[in-house]
């Protein structure tokens, strides 16, 4: 059974939750170079991930995505607060970083900058791996992100990750061209 989502705001603290943190970051494959971080727990329905954690003695669930921003940004992450793939589209990368050239997930409030930014920094050839998740179905997203952790669970292979990036629903076309 899977616990209620979290309603208070999420906060990851590096030294309370370094037990959770240590959990959190042995579920995150990380890719080479500028890559996603791709979760490889559990997934939902919609496609995006879950992980479950204990606030004030209660289980609760959130989506990693989240957590990575809470985590690595240090800020808090208030229920409702949009939480967006900016660079990937990809619901289950946790790519979280302060470092404005690094992250890929960011708080809605900085998306506009960061979007800018990126399209700035896309000239050196093109990302294969940013793939638009958005206009697939649910079903599709959910079928695409439960492959794409499974291609990487025992670690990054290119090979599979392409695989499923580029055979799942190959009417799709790249987010950016
Ligand atoms: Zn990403």
């Amino acid at each position: 059974m899977v616990a209620a989502f979290i309603t208070e705001p999420l906060v990851v603290d590096p030294v309370v939750h370094a037990a959770e943190i240590a959990r959190f970051v042995a579920k995150v494959v990380e890719g080479p170079g500028e890559y996603c971080a791709i979760w490889t727990g559990a997934i939902g329905d919609d496609g995006y991930g879950r992980f479950s954690i204990t606030r004030e003695g209660r289980e609760r669930t959130v989506k990693p995505h989240r957590y990575a921003v809470a985590y690595r940004l240090g800020v808090p992450i208030e229920f409702g607060e949009v939480i967006e793939h900016i660079v990937c589209d990809n619901p289950i990368c946790c790519r979280a970083d302060p470092e404005p050239s690094v992250g890929h997930v960011w708080p809605s409030t900085q998306a506009d900058n960061l979007r800018r930014m990126a399209s700035r920094g896309r000239g050196g050839g093109r990302r294969w791996w940013v793939r638009r998740w958005s206009g697939l179905s649910r079903p599709e997203r959910a079928e695409r992100s439960r492959a794409l952790a499974a291609a990487v669970r025992d670690g990054w292979d290119e090979a599979r990750v392409r695989r499923v990036l580029m055979t799942i629903d190959p009417a799709q076309l790249p987010l950016f061209d």
